[in-house]
């Protein structure tokens, strides 16, 4: 499932190659993928314009056009964007954009949870998780009874961290994805923030939070690559959720 760094890698790949490139036609049927827009609604907006930048906050993403609209598209829960390639079979390309000089950007989605919408509402994605203000997330994340894992989770509060990418940054600070959010010290969140930030970053550079170095061993009879104590697992937040007992306290 996207994350935080998928959504990155996606967007980058967006202003490296479809920057400046003018839309000439957009595949805009899927009234799933587009509501509440009607088919041609997407189309008529975007036709004629230039791409101008591509922005992300946590897993939101949105393309901003020259003297046009804003495209909102999300990755959903199984979404990429391939950027120049063919079109993939069985409808899986859900929307795409096609190009004056012949390319193409399409979301491609086997599962079709993702979303391509005009002028998305961003009132409720909280600030991004790799940007985020060291008091601001001191702020956030450091209150309330819910257990530290569920609030990394809800996107409210801090955008773009999910399942595997909490669990990683929860193993590299060393804290129990169990702890009540409020009660760790100011060290602690400090720690858990640089640990957040360090996964996210290795993450964003190796291809995806599943080249995270706990997440190999979060399976049955996984064991803690730093210590060697048998994980544990347990639903945490909604979530599976493996740590290791040891050192996560
Ligand atoms: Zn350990």
């Amino acid at each position: 499932m996207p994350e935080l760094p998928e959504v990155e890698r996606a967007r980058a790949s967006i202003e490296r190659s479809a920057l400046g490139r003018r839309i000439v036609v957009v595949d805009d049927r899927d009234t799933f993928v587009c509501r509440p827009h009607p088919p041609g609604e997407i189309a008529s907006a975007l036709t004629g314009h230039r791409l101008a930048a591509a922005h992300r906050r946590g897993k939101a993403m949105w393309l901003v056009t020259e003297d046009g609209p804003t495209l909102g598209l999300h990755l959903g829960m199984s979404g990429r964007i391939v950027m120049d390639g063919k079109p993939a079979p069985r409808n899986w390309d859900r929307f795409a954009l096609e190009f004056e000089d012949g390319g193409r950007l399409a979301l491609r989605d086997k599962r079709r949870l993702g979303r391509a919408v005009l002028e998305p509402d961003l009132s409720r994605v909280g600030p991004d998780a790799a940007e985020i203000t060291r008091t601001a997330f001191r702020r956030r994340i450091g209150r309330g009874s819910a257990p530290l894992k569920a609030r990394l989770l809800d996107q409210a509060t801090l955008a773009g961290v999910g399942n595997l990418l909490a669990d990683e940054t929860l193993w590299r600070a060393e804290l129990s994805p169990l702890r009540p959010a409020g009660e760790l010290s100011e060290a602690e969140l400090d720690r858990l923030r640089v640990a957040l930030r360090a996964a996210t970053r290795d993450a964003i550079r190796l291809g995806g939070v599943h080249k995270g170095r706990l997440i190999a061993h979060r399976r049955g009879g996984g064991r803690c690559p730093r210590c060697g104590a048998d994980l544990i697992r347990a639903t945490v937040g909604g979530r599976t959720t493996w740590w290791c007992p040891v050192e996560q306290v």
